[in-house]
């Protein structure tokens, strides 16, 4: 397995900050799962990924298309990056889980990016969301 993806990248340790600013507990890097979430809340199926700009390709990012040599090299390893990114996701949805991805470019404004949490945590974040099963009032009482 090739990558060099470093396990506390800064990024990641501030996305922790703010959950754990908000109280959510966590669980980190799930081997168990798809795609081995950065973090992941095993109780409420709910998987967070902290993700490089231009490992991942953040579509219409800047940082995305940073100038680099050899294109040529990089371009396939980035490809095989977002077809993985994409399969994992699924692969999780499958499961029942939902999905987030930060960006490493959201870290610059963290009020934004607490919001977006925030809202994920709550289950109320919008778009790609379609689960049919919404009961009024289905969630078992809490004990
Ligand atoms: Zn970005």
């Amino acid at each position: 397995m090739r990558g060099n993806k470093s396990t506390d990248t800064k990024p990641e340790i501030f996305v922790r900050q703010l959950l754990r600013l908000a109280g959510y507990g966590y669980r980190l890097h799930r081997k168990d799962l798809p795609g081995k979430p950065d973090i992941a809340f095993i109780g409420r199926r709910k998987a967070v990924f902290v993700h490089g700009c231009f490992w991942h390709q953040h579509k219409g990012c800047k940082r995305a298309s940073k100038p680099k040599s050899r294109m040529d090299y990089w371009r396939p390893k980035l490809e095989r990056n977002q077809a993985r990114d994409a399969a994992n996701k699924k692969a999780l949805e499958a499961r029942g889980w939902s999905v987030l991805t930060v960006w490493e470019c959201e870290i610059k404004q963290p009020a934004t990016l607490a919001a977006k949490l925030q809202a994920f945590m709550d289950g109320k974040h919008g778009g790609g969301c379609h689960s049919a099963v919404d009961p009024n009032g289905g969630d078992p009482p809490q004990p």
